[in-house]
Formats: C-alpha cells, sequence, structure tokens
C-alpha cells in the first residue's frame, strides 16, 4: 500500500483515501439532492431546520460530519485530507450550511479551544451531531463593531454568575439551544479587559428570544432579553476578565469559516441564474447587460478562486489570522456590484409581479436580502480597518477610550 502525501494531523494512505472518498460519494448520492436540483434556501423557519437536522444527523451518523476534530468528542478523528475531500464533494450538494454555520464553523471549535474537558464531553457530542443548535451572542444595541463597548453584565453569586442585560441580531436564536455569549465581569478596567465568555442555555425562562423581521419578510435574527439568569461557573469559557481574547478566537473561526466556505453559487444572483434573467428579459444581445454578464462570472471566479486557495492555506496548516477579512470584504463587495447588475437586468420585475400571494420572487428576495452581507459577520468598513491596520500595516486610527476603565467610558445608555 503506498503512501500519499498527508496534510496536517492526516495519517491516511492512498487506499483509505480513495475508499473515504468512494464512501462519500455513494453517501450524497443516495441521501443528498444536487445543489442545482432545489431551491438552495438560506432561510430558516421551523420546517427547514427540523429537515436539515435530520440530514445532518444522517451525515454525521455516515462518518462526514466533524471530520478533523478529535474522536473523544464525538469527532471522526480524522486528518484534513479527509476534510478536504469532503468539502470538495459536498460542494455540489445541497447539504446543510447555514444551519450548522456558526455551531460548526464558531461555537465548537471555540468549546474544543478553550473549553474544560467536562464542557466538550457535555456538549460537543451533540454539537456535531446537530442534536443540539448553537448560537453566537455577541452584538448588543450598542455594540456591533465596537463589541468590547458591551454592557450585558454578569456578576459573581454563590456558584455561578448572575447575568442581565439585551442582545440583538443573534442569527437563528429561535431555533437554537445554547448561545455562547460574551459579558461584562469587570467595569472597573479598560473596556477589553473586564469581559468574559459563557455558555447559556436559551431555553432557560430568563431568557427571552424575540425574533427580528427584516425587508425580505423573514426573521433570520433576534433580540434577546437576559433577566436574572444563573449560569454555573462550569459553563464559563476560559479565564475570568480574558473573554475578549476568547471572542476574537471565535471571530477568527468565523473569518475563516466565511473565507474558505464560498462554493459557486446558484443562488439568483449567480452568473447562471443572472443569464437566464437576462434572456428572459431579452437582453442577451444588450451590449451593456452583456459587459455586466462578463463582469459577474468574473466576480465570481475571483472569490471561488480566493475560497480556494484560503481553504488550501488552512489545510496545509498556515494561519490565516486577519487576511482571513479578505475574503469577507471581496464576497461583500461583489454582492454590492451584483445587487447593482440584477437591478439592471430585473429592472420593474423586481418591485411589481404576477401571481398569488405577497411572497418574494427569488430575484426580489435576493434584492433585498443583499445588503445583510454588508454587515454580518463585522461590516466592510471594520474589515477595511482590519486589512488596512493588521494586513498592510497601515497605521491605527485614534482611539478615545484606548486605557480608560470602562465605567468611565461616556456612552449614551
Ligand atoms: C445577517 C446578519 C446576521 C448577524 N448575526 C449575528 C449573530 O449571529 N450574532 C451576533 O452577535 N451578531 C450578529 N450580527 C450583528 C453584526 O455583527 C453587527 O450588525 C455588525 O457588527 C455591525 O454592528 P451594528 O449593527 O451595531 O452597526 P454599528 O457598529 O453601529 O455600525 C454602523 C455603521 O458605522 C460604521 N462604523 C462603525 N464603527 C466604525 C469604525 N471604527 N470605522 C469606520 N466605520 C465604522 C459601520 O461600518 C456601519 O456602517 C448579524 C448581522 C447581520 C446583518
Amino acid at each position: 500500500m503506498s503512501e500519499v502525501p498527508t496534510l496536517s494531523g492526516s495519517d491516511a494512505t492512498a487506499a483509505s483515501l480513495r475508499e473515504f472518498e468512494a464512501r462519500a460519494r455513494a453517501f450524497l448520492e443516495e441521501h443528498v439532492p444536487r445543489r442545482g436540483d432545489v431551491v438552495v434556501t438560506d432561510t430558516m423557519s421551523a420546517e427547514v431546520v427540523a429537515a436539515e437536522q435530520e440530514l445532518q444527523k444522517k451525515i454525521y451518523d455516515a462518518g462526514f460530519a466533524a471530520i478533523t476534530q478529535p474522536k473523544e468528542h464525538g469527532g471522526q478523528g480524522l486528518g484534513e485530507a479527509e476534510s478536504m475531500i469532503w468539502g470538495t464533494l459536498s460542494a455540489e450538494y445541497a447539504v446543510p450550511r447555514m444551519l450548522i454555520a456558526i455551531s460548526h464553523g464558531m461555537c465548537g471549535p471555540i468549546i474544543n479551544l478553550l473549553g474544560t474537558p467536562e464542557q466538550k464531553a457535555k456538549y460537543l457530542p451533540d454539537l456535531w451531531r446537530a442534536d443540539t443548535l448553537f448560537a453566537q451572542i455577541f452584538s448588543e444595541p450598542g455594540a456591533g463593531s465596537d463589541v468590547a463597548g458591551l454592557q450585558t453584565r454578569a456578576e459573581r453569586v454563590d456558584g455561578g454568575w448572575l447575568m442581565n442585560g439585551q442582545k440583538v441580531w443573534t442569527s437563528n436564536a429561535q431555533y437554537c439551544d445554547y448561545g455562547v455569549i460574551v459579558a461584562r465581569t469587570n467595569p472597573d478596567v479598560p473596556k477589553h479587559q473586564g469581559i468574559t465568555m459563557f455558555i447559556i442555555n436559551l431555553r432557560d425562562p430568563a431568557v427571552t428570544i424575540r425574533p427580528l423581521r427584516v425587508a425580505t419578510g423573514e426573521r433570520p435574527f433576534n433580540e434577546i432579553f437576559i433577566d436574572n439568569l444563573f449560569i454555573p461557573d462550569s459553563d464559563r469559557i476560559g479565564e475570568v476578565d480574558r473573554g475578549w481574547d476568547a471572542a476574537v478566537a471565535m471571530l477568527r473561526f468565523e473569518r475563516i469559516s466565511i473565507g474558505t466556505s464560498s462554493t459557486k453559487s446558484t443562488g439568483p444572483q449567480s452568473f447562471e441564474k443572472l443569464a437566464e434573467a437576462a434572456e428572459a428579459a431579452g437582453l442577451l444581445q444588450d451590449p451593456a447587460a452583456r459587459a455586466a454578464l462578463v463582469e459577474v462570472y468574473v466576480m465570481e471566479q475571483g472569490t471561488d478562486l480566493l475560497a480556494v486557495r484560503m481553504r488550501e492555506e488552512v489545510e496545509a496548516g498556515i494561519e490565516l489570522g486577519p487576511r482571513g477579512s479578505i475574503a469577507k470584504l471581496a464576497g461583500a463587495s461583489a454582492n454590492f456590484r451584483l445587487n447593482e447588475i440584477l437591478s439592471d437586468i430585473a429592472g420593474l420585475s423586481l418591485v411589481s409581479w404576477d401571481g398569488p400571494g405577497m411572497a418574494y420572487p427569488p430575484l426580489t428576495k435576493a434584492f433585498t436580502g443583499a445588503p445583510s452581507s454588508w454587515t454580518a459577520g463585522g461590516t466592510i468598513e471594520i474589515q477595511l480597518g482590519i486589512v488596512g491596520e493588521r494586513v498592510l500595516g497601515l497605521e491605527k486610527d485614534p482611539s478615545v477610550d484606548r486605557g480608560v476603565p470602562f465605567r468611565d467610558i461616556r456612552r449614551s445608555a
């Protein structure tokens, strides 16, 4: 049996990789529709969540989720080579993405990195199998870009902590069981130094979750009110007052997840669908529409290749660090331009259509939904700042609150 060059963490042989690939291919063919054959929705609803959870359990049980995670905490204990094979093959299929993006892309990795053995045993196996879903609970009404300015507080009580405060924009929290949250535990030190990370139970009666409706008519995120929530100290992640480092580590996982997860788009703003829309509008011979379609194709190739490159770097064990923001910036900027092109091609059909009911047609939904990508995961301006300061080494923005104890920082609320 000949050995193949292996990627980090993998002790696979050529034969074992071939066998893994054949099993993955057979599983996908049998259990998952191809992406082009179904409408892939980014929108969660109770029905979508239930169906995707079932599919994700099958994927896990067949050995294709949490591929590189340690076996003792519910992972498959395989290497990056198997992960890469699964990633490449599954990109063509409608495997759950949004459902597990935060659980698997951010919360699982941070528990794996900083969690205690007890936390890993308690939470990770169910999380990887999607028996439980996790939310990322950072943003507040007055602390989005400046998350370190958060005001939700957790105070020490016997056996744990008492949490009070308000969070907002928490994606899919209405369907989640747990959340990874950051709260202020020490207001007497500068803002980055007095924050601690916890796992909270979103089904606790002390937690109220209110879905927020957006322009597409959907409810993708929530506001969360926390009123005297008791958290056992065993659900604290990492050290007391070191939650900012934990949050940065978690956001780094998010950037890696966003940067490497791009797959060829089959959505309404993809080259394929925009070309169909142009044909339907009789614009295929129109020079401006043709030039715009070429632009779409080039942008699509660019973001896809960037994602491939970043995936390969991660798989080769190269730290992406702040460079992960480049992929997020590229995707969000492309989305901005794609929306302009979409409105040129689709014209009035974006705002008026035939047919019963008020449900938006896919093009209208894509158009109204696109702006959220300029904000989610850190706004375009914030990503520009990260790339400028931390990738290009430009001078840092001036800061008015550096070194000032949190309780002395002037704020409006
Ligand atoms: C679809 C979606 C899903 C989300 N999911 C989650 C989630 O699951 N969990 C979670 O915790 N949060 C989530 N968020 C929240 C998201 O992280 C915040 O919306 C984002 O960080 C911006 O914060 P903000 O909305 O408070 O805007 P603000 O921070 O108030 O920003 C307002 C404007 O000011 C600009 N600005 C702010 N600071 C600077 C600066 N220093 N330099 C230049 N410009 C600046 C911003 O770019 C923006 O244009 C989600 C958001 C969206 C849209």
